[in-house]
């Protein structure tokens, strides 16, 4: 079973960055639910993000129109992770607002002003989770990711961006010249490769379409590839921790692109 984590708030606000994406996904989500199961984002508990972020920074976050949003963004993907850990559900996607891979301890930007995987880590950790896999295949950097979990040997985060970077555990691969989606998908398998021996517990991956053809990242890349890369990498989950994978949505704002990108990453994940 495949578990879908959103939330009413995110729909119909001029979200930073992305707008309002989900415009286009609202309107099927009875169809979706024919396929996964739908659960509501609950807001993530302050004390956790004070494990990651800064005083002085959340309390300048607290007073933005998106804090709330951005709580709900960080509370739903735990949500999930915490039942895919569990086993209540098999793999899951949850939808995004304003929190992301841009947000460090104590500075924050590119419409993610929550961090996401640090409370989600801690929370996981707390039930007895070792070992995580973390993907980012979004355009960008996860600049605010790698500075948290920097603090955290038992995490992997492989991070496909615009540079190489081949540290220990922590890596960036130059995903920009790959314009081809046949040698992007051979990139991610060679990569993935590498870190079967690492038996992770959990694979969470923050999965951004802004690479998109359309998008603001755009790598030319279709709108079926995401289902692609999304069963590649469920496919290495089934492999490595009896398929617990949790996918949070990263950066791409075009609502109708949005809303097809996200029916066939479902589509893949749901695919038994
Ligand atoms: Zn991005
Ligand atoms: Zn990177």
């Amino acid at each position: 079973m495949t578990l879908l984590v959103y939330h009413h708030e995110f729909f119909g606000n001029n979200w930073p960055v992305v707008g309002d994406r989900y415009a286009e996904f609202r309107k099927i989500l009875g169809e979706v639910e024919k396929k996964v199961k739908l659960d509501v984002a609950e807001p993530v508990e302050e004390s956790l993000l004070e494990k990651i972020h800064s005083r002085n920074f959340l309390e300048v976050q607290r007073k933005e129109w998106y804090y709330q949003a951005a709580k709900l963004s960080v509370g739903g993907s735990i949500k999930a992770a915490v039942k895919v850990w569990k086993n209540e559900i098999n793999n899951a996607l949850t939808l995004n607002v304003a929190a992301g891979h841009h947000a460090g301890k104590e500075s924050a930007w590119g419409g993610t002003y929550l961090n996401i995987i640090g409370p989600l880590y801690l929370k996981l950790r707390d039930l007895g989770l070792r070992r995580m896999f973390y993907l980012d295949t979004d355009a960008h950097h996860g600049d605010g990711d790698r500075e948290i979990l920097s603090d955290f040997s038992e995490v992997v985060h492989v991070c496909f961006c615009s540079s190489n970077n081949y540290g220990a555990g922590k890596l960036c691969v130059n995903s920009n010249y790959l314009r081809d989606e046949e040698a992007y998908i051979s990139r991610l398998r060679e990569t993935l490769e590498k870190f079967r021996g690492f038996k992770p517990d959990i694979v969470i991956h923050f999965l951004g379409h802004d690479t998109h053809a359309w998008e603001y990242g755009s790598l030319g890349l279709s709108t079926e590839f995401f289902g692609t890369i999304a069963s590649e990498v469920k496919d290495f989950a089934e492999e490595v921790c009896e398929g617990r994978y949790v996918i949070i949505h990263g950066g791409g704002a075009d609502p109708k692109i949005t809303s097809k990108v996200l029916q066939v990453v479902v589509d893949s994940l749901a695919e038994s």
